[in-house]
This record gives structure tokens, sequence and C-alpha cells, in this order.
């Protein structure tokens, strides 16, 4: 039995009702081509070519779909009927003794019962599982050198996360009792203890249920050491002394590969029941999926639902999925957009002539639940990260300085509609040039990133922030009148002067410099309020510097 809160079982639910009404379908349609049978046999010979097609586009379809919905051996008898069909309509065509042989075997097929292989009696239906508390992201890190964990801790509180140390095997064992982190910070040589960090680390990876995001620390440089890192599953390594910015970094890639936003699949496919099939098993994968079951509807679908993976059916009445596909193509908008044909075809040079044509890959019916969910994932996560690459700075993540720059004129112009203030802030670090003489360019470039994932960190979801220049940074405050931008920007430059950066051995901190405007004073046009920022920026600098300051 399964609990009943358990999320899983919510999607066992709902596919079991999938099955269900499919083999209310195969109850229909199998006494159906028992008639056509019937209808073969009594025949002529133009007749009986028609009638053949028509059965083998149902045989397809059943073959197909079949399996997909626990029905394998029904699916797989279809396809075996499929392809005599085929024979039968290509060449001389079949003999009337295989057309008899056919023709009793069709009926066969279908007078037998509907009796699904994996499916049991309906489950009832599962309680919604209870919303996940929302909480400051927890850390832990296990380091026996008490200054070096602290300083970790300390240095990761000021990014936003709830970070907390142990100097000890047993007490982290303690810990992970009480409440398990969202990830962990090992550290490999643990002084006297009996084991390594990584020998720990492994023992506890298996023992949880789920891994957990782990990064390793080390005095160790060798290869030797970072292969048994790789094979305890760390996310990433990390050379003392360490460079807290860079581990942040890192942490931050684990989280957004944890749970960044669904991906956006669009299903092509006229068969209303599969394409309700595979939208379900790719929402339990937190995708959102849309299906469209006429391909005319494809350009309205593509703008509104802008989707980063596009599922295709190959064999649809009104248009193919290549033709589709190639329309899809036309339209460089979507040139990035990979498509996945999903098709009962298993003949290999039919598979390569639709591929030629456009599209990405071929996933064949009857399709395991696994492997749609990783065909779609891998696609949609390289699509998405490519996406991300060209339209993003490489250096911190943000947006251009374009692209921010827009953003301010849209949240104007939602400001003036909604009448709730915007606030834009402008920032800038601080003497960021005796950064780079004194300790290098990339130690520099750390900074940068730093202070990216520190707005990242502390600013919300709506908030819009982009790189505007070499260490300019902008942020757009929907719904946020300026003394409220005060207040959080001024916390910012706290946390950012608190920060420490590690470079060629020594310890240095830096600080920034804010200017705000917002929309409540006047009636103001983008650049307007990009200029009053900039000014209050330049009061900010000639005040001394490492404070925030209002037009
Ligand atoms: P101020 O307090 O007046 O802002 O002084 P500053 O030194 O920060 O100001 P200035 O604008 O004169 O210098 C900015 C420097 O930032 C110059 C440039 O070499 C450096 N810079 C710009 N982009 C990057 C980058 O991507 N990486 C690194 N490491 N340095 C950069
Ligand atoms: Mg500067
Ligand atoms: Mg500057």
């Amino acid at each position: 039995m399964v609990e009943p809160s358990n999320p899983t079982s919510e999607l066992q639910y709902q596919l079991q009702l999938l099955s269900e009404k499919f083999a209310e379908r195969l109850a229909q349609e199998l006494p159906e081509l028992a008639s056509k049978a019937r209808l073969l046999q009594a025949a002529d010979h133009a007749a009986q070519l028609q009638q053949l097609r028509d059965l083998r586009d149902q045989l397809h379809k059943l073959a197909g779909a079949a399996g997909t919905f626990g029905f394998a051996s029904i699916g797989q008898r279809a396809h075996e009927l499929e392809q005599q069909a085929l024979h039968g309509l290509e060449g001389p065509g079949l003999k009337d003794q295989d057309l008899q042989a056919f023709i009793l075997q069709l009926q066969q097929f279908a007078a037998q019962g509907v009796q699904s292989e994996s499916a049991h009696k309906s489950p009832a239906r599962p309680k919604t599982p209870a919303k996940a508390e929302t909480h400051l992201r927890r850390i832990y890190i296990l380091e026996d050198e008490a200054s070096i964990g602290e300083s970790m801790r300390l240095t990761l509180g000021n990014f936003g996360y709830h970070a907390e140390h142990f100097s000890c095997i047993a007490d982290f064992d303690a810990a992970l009792q009480r409440r398990l982190p969202d990830a962990l910070i090992i550290d490999v040589n643990l002084g006297d203890a009996e084991q390594t960090g990584l020998a720990y680390a492994a023992a506890l990876q298996q023992r949880l249920e789920q891994p957990l995001p782990l990064l390793v620390i080390t005095t160790e440089d060798d290869f030797a050491t970072h292969l048994e890192a790789v094979r305890v599953g760390a996310m990433g390594y990390f050379t003392k002394p360490v460079d807290i910015p860079q581990l942040e970094n890192r942490l931050e890639r684990c989280f957004a590969q944890q749970q960044g936003e669904p991906y956006r699949v669009l299903i092509v496919d006229d068969d209303h029941d599969l394409a309700s099939r595979y939208s379900l098993i790719l929402r339990s994968a937190n995708m959102l999926v849309e299906v469209l079951e006429s391909p005319s509807g494809i350009f309205a679908a593509m703008s509104r639902f802008n989707p980063e993976v596009v599922l295709l059916d190959v064999n649809m009445p009104d248009c193919t999925g290549p033709e589709l596909a190639q329309i899809i193509r036309f339209n460089d908008d979507w040139l990035r957009v990979p498509i996945i044909y999903l098709s009962a075809e298993t003949d290999i040079n039919r598979q390569m002539n639709a591929l030629i044509k456009a599209g990405d890959d071929f996933v064949t019916k009857p399709i395991g639940d696994n492997a749609l969910i990783t065909t779609v994932f891998s696609r949609a996560q390289r699509a998405r990260l490519l996406s991300i690459a060209l339209s993003r700075d490489s250096l911190t993540g943000l947006l251009k300085h374009a692209d921010i720059k827009e953003q301010v004129g849209i949240e104007l112009e939602r400001a003036q509609r909604s009448g709730k203030p915007a606030s834009v802030a402008m920032l800038d670090i601080d003497f960021f040039k005796k950064v780079n003489d004194s300790y290098g360019h990339v130690a520099g470039d750390n900074v940068i990133r730093a202070l990216a994932n520190l707005l990242r960190q502390r600013l919300r979801r709506v908030d819009s922030l982009g790189r505007y220049g070499g260490e300019e940074f902008l942020v757009v405050l929907p719904d946020c009148p300026a003394d409220q931008a005060l207040r959080i920007l001024d916390e910012i430059r706290q946390r950012f002067a608190e920060l420490h950066f590690i470079a060629s051995g020594s310890e240095f901190s830096v600080t920034l410099s804010a200017g705000i405007a917002s929309t409540e004073q006047h009636a103001l046009d983008a650049g307007e309020l990009l200029e009053r920022a900039d000014r209050a920026l330049y009061v900010a600098k000639h005040g001394g510097r490492n404070q925030v300051s209002q037009s």
C-alpha cells in the first residue's frame, strides 16, 4: 500500500485512471477490428486495399499506445499485425491463403479480452500532500579547524544561508539526526578522526534516502583525491584557503539544478489519451505541459506558451510530424527549441528521413515513463543552459545591459498602470581598479560574481537584476517605494562589506556605493529615472563611498 501523503501515489492514481480509460477504448476498438476483418473477407481487390490501409493505421496507433498504458502484449501483437497489413499493401500483396490467415489472426486478436498486464485495481484517491515549508537554505559544515569553519559559517550567513559548523563527526551526525540540511560541506582531513571526510561522506550518502549536494574542501590537490571526491558524488572541490564566494557560486549552481523553474513542454499528438498520459508523466517530473491536438494551432501555442521542448507525434491526419517540424523551423525565433518525435515507427530508415528534414531526436512508442522523462529533461536542460548563455552576462548570470534597461521601461509602465511605485538602484563597486591592481583580474572577477550572488539571494523573484557595466549593477524593484529600497540596498551594502575575499594567500574586503530613484516623485520616463539614480550614485561616491543615497 502506498502512503496516502506520498506525492507519487497521486501520480499512480492518475495513471491508473488513464489506463482504465484506455482499457475502455480498447474494449471499443477491438470489436471494430473484428468487423473490419469481416469486411476484408467480403471485399473486392480495390476495396481490400482500402480496408488494409485503414487497418494498418488503426493497428499502428494501437501498437504505439497499448504498451505505454501498460498493455504490452496487446501492443506487441498489434505491431505484428500491422507489419502483416503493411506487407499486404506492398509489392504483389498477400496471397489468398495469407489473407485468410491474417483475417483469422485479426479476429482472434479482436476476440481477446482486455487485461492490463501491469495495472491493478483503482487505488483510492490519495490526499493532497502538505505544502513544503519555505526556509533559508541550510548548510552543514564539517571542518575540524574551528577558525576556518567559523569564518565559512559567517560568510555563508552573509550570503543569506543558514549555515552551521561542526568540528567533529559525532556533532555532525547529531545535527543530521535532528534535521537534514540542503547541502553538505565536508573537509577531507579531519585531524585525528579515524575516518577521512570522504570516507565518512560516502557512508553518509549511502545512508540517506536521497544524496545531498556535497562540496569538498581540502588541502590536497592531487588527482587521486579529486577522483575519490567524484566517486563520493561531490559537486564541487575547493582547496584551502577556500575562496568562499566561489564556493557560494557553486552552491547556487547546485540549487539551481535542483529546483529551477519547471521546464515547459509542448506535446502535439492527435491521440488525446496518449497525450494526456505523456503530459501526466512529465508533470509528475515537475514540468509544465501543454497539449495541442491540432497542428494548425502551432503558431499560437509556440508564441503564447514559449515551450523549451516540443514533442511531436509523427503520424497525424492533417499534417505529419516532420512537416510540422519544418514549419516550426521556418521561424528563427524557435531555432533553439529541440523537437523530439514520438512515434510507433521502428523502421530506422524512416526515422532517419524524418530527422534529416527537421527535428532532433526520436523516441519510439511504447515509451517507458522513465525514458520519456529522461529524454525530455536532458533536452530541456541543455536548451535552457544554451538560452541562458546567450541572453545572460557570462560572468554573473545577470541580464545584460540592453535587457535590464528594457526592464526599467517595462516596470515603469507597470508602476504607472498599477499606481504602485517602483524603484531603481544603480550600484558601483568602490575603488575596484585597486582590487584588480592589487590582487589580479581573476580576484576582481570573483568580487563581481559575489556581488551578483548576493543580489540574487537578497532580492525578490519579481526584482530584475542586471550587470549594467563592468563593476556597475542595475536593480529594478517593482512595487517598492524609495525608503524601502533604501533599507534593502543598505542591508546589501553592509553584507557586501562583510564578505571576505581571498587572493594569493591574503584576505581583503570591498565596499560598494548605490544611488536610488523611484517613480514616486514625478512623471518620469525610463531615461530620466536612470539619470536620477546615476546622480544619486555620484552623490554617494562623493559623500565618501560605502553608502546609499537617494535622489
Ligand atoms: P570608484 O569607487 O570611483 O567606482 O572607483 P573604481 O576604481 O571602481 O572605478 P572605475 O570605474 O574607474 O574602475 C572600474 C574598473 O573595473 C576598471 C576596469 O578595469 C574594471 N573592470 C571592469 N569590468 C571588469 C571585469 O569584468 N572584471 C574585472 N576584474 N575588472 C573589471
Ligand atoms: Mg567602481
Ligand atoms: Mg565604475
